[in-house]
């Protein structure tokens, strides 16, 4: 099989799409690639093919928080396959949904009850090195999950929910607004259509209760300082049979003794000697991958810069790396002994007016100016 495109850029969608975009997405490509309308076009029908096999996962909250975290490979196995899917319906099912969609006529649908779990943010601290090369972390923290004792619904189990007196356990009451009859969320059971008499003592009635939950996660490699990345469904547990909201975790980088980093490229600073600058020589300088030799050659100058290409950080989610840039700082001795003293009165004695162009060039100057 030919290398698999990233479900995101088969959607032609961005990574943080919601799921309502992500549907929009599919729907559009799958009508203009849909084999109904591309007969006997074998390019279409691999297409279509490839948006249904991409839906089905960025579709599904666990399945998308797996590709999300660890790429193909997470879902291979899982039956997963790029034929383990079907057609996504018919070409008149995908038009029949978007009217429902635009005109909200949901055949039988009841508005949706629950409220959506809180999304949580996490606070990761990784090296400089594993923001580089990626790296897997294990993190734990507190989250709202389903209570055990009542399953989620908030009743004293041996007990059960008496139905809404108000709305008739439908979740909504109707009112008369002029010729209309309107229909609003019922005040008295606030939707769910039934009131509990005896909350569940584990949860106090929220379904719900605080528990630590420990998780894999998956740092790409490249990712820079404050990368918040996003994990699907591991915020709190909703309420009423609703979705959980999502974690976020924000990776702070730790420092580097030698790097900076600039995007995609590292700079460092090495301090040499100063005869090593003048007459030229080799030094070790860090690189990601450990060390390797650089040559000064003859005449360097304090400040300048060389070179490492594709020795950088890799470009997050796509192919290739940044360079390296290696500024060299000259140092001059902060004191001399008697004899190296004398070594360089004598190596001054010996210098031309070009070998010290800049100077040169400064005293010429000024004695100019002097003159006027
Ligand atoms: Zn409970
Ligand atoms: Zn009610």
């Amino acid at each position: 099989m030919a290398s698999r495109r990233d479900y995101y850029e088969v959607l032609e969608v961005s990574r943080d799409s919601s799921s309502e975009e992500i549907k929009k997405a599919y729907r559009r490509l799958a009508i203009q690639y849909h084999p109904d309308q591309n007969p006997d076009n074998r390019e279409a029908e691999e297409r279509f093919k490839e948006l249904s096999e991409a839906y089905s996962v960025l579709s599904d909250t666990e399945k998308r928080r797996i590709f999300d975290q660890f790429g193909h490979a997470g879902l291979s196995g899982s039956g997963a396959g790029a034929n383990g899917f079907d057609f996504g319906g018919s070409f008149a099912d995908l038009f029949s949904d978007i009217f429902q969609d635009f005109f909200g006529a949901g055949r039988g649908s009841r508005r949706q009850r629950g409220i959506r779990g809180d999304d949580l943010r996490y606070r990761l601290d990784a090296d400089f090195e594993e923001a580089v090369f990626g790296v897997h972390k294990e993190i734990r923290y507190p989250r709202l999950t389903e209570c055990e004792r009542c399953l989620g619904n908030g009743v004293e189990p041996g007990y059960t929910p008496v139905e809404c007196q108000v709305c008739g356990g439908r979740g909504e009451v109707l009112y008369q607004q002029a010729f209309f009859t309107m229909s609003r969320t019922c005040p008295n059971c606030g939707g769910q259509g039934k009131i509990v008499e005896n909350p569940c003592t584990g949860c106090r009635g929220d379904g719900r209760v605080r528990k630590e939950r420990s998780l894999t996660v998956r740092i790409p490699p490249g990712v820079s300082d404050r990368t918040r990345l996003r994990i699907r469904g591991e915020g709190d547990g909703g309420i009423g049979g609703a979705d959980p909201g999502d974690l976020f975790v924000e990776v702070h980088v730790r420092p580097h003794p030698f790097f900076l980093r600039e995007s995609d490229d590292i700079i460092c600073e090495i301090p040499i000697r100063m005869e090593v600058a003048a007459a030229g020589g080799t030094v070790h300088v860090p690189t990601l991958e450990g060390s390797r030799e650089l040559k000064i050659p003859p005449g360097t100058q304090p400040g300048q810069v060389f070179h490492f290409k594709g020795q950088g950080v890799p470009r997050l989610n796509r192919n290739g790396k940044g360079d390296q840039y290696v500024r060299v700082q000259v140092e001059i001795p902060a004191k001399l002994s008697r004899r190296q003293k004398a070594i360089l009165e004598e190596f001054s004695s010996e210098s031309k007016p070009s070998s010290y162009r800049s100077v040169t060039e400064f005293s010429k100057k000024f004695s100019q100016y002097q003159k006027k």
